[in-house]
């Protein structure tokens, strides 16, 4: 069973910040902004590239919950999802990271020459 199953099953605990019937919100145990959630499907699927839509569709008002519960739908948030070795995914079960509660930073491509892709 993959690490996020497991807190799933609460065979490992987190800091849970919303449930329902398919979908779990909790804290990132290392975050990276003064809000940073995990929310992720219960059920396993191994990254964005495996949602089907009537999960998605089951995540998008969960998220929007979430950003509410935590008050940050009016100040903002960043929603990412990592996928596979260049998104720099760890750990192989869907997650989005919501992250808010600062005016975030947007460095990610500073390397990058975009023109390439013009
Ligand atoms: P990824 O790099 O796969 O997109 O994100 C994985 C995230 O899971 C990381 O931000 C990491 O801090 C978080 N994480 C890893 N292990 C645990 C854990 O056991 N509990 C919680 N709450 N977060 C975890
Ligand atoms: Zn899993």
């Amino acid at each position: 069973m993959c690490l996020f199953c497991k807190i799933v099953e609460k065979e490992i605990p987190a800091n849970i910040e919303l449930e329902n019937e398919d979908c779990l919100a909790f804290h990132d145990i290392n975050p990276k902004a003064p809000i940073h959630i995990l929310v992720i499907p219960k059920k396993h699927i191994d990254s964005f590239n495996d949602i089907d839509p009537e999960t998605m569709a089951k995540l998008t008002p969960f998220m929007q919950d979430v950003a509410k519960q935590l008050g940050i739908d009016q100040t903002g948030y960043r929603v990412i999802t990592n996928v596979g070795s260049d998104g720099g995914q760890e750990v192989k079960h869907l997650h989005f990271h919501i992250l808010g509660g600062a005016k975030l930073q947007w460095g990610h491509f500073t390397d990058a020459d975009p023109r390439e892709y013009l």
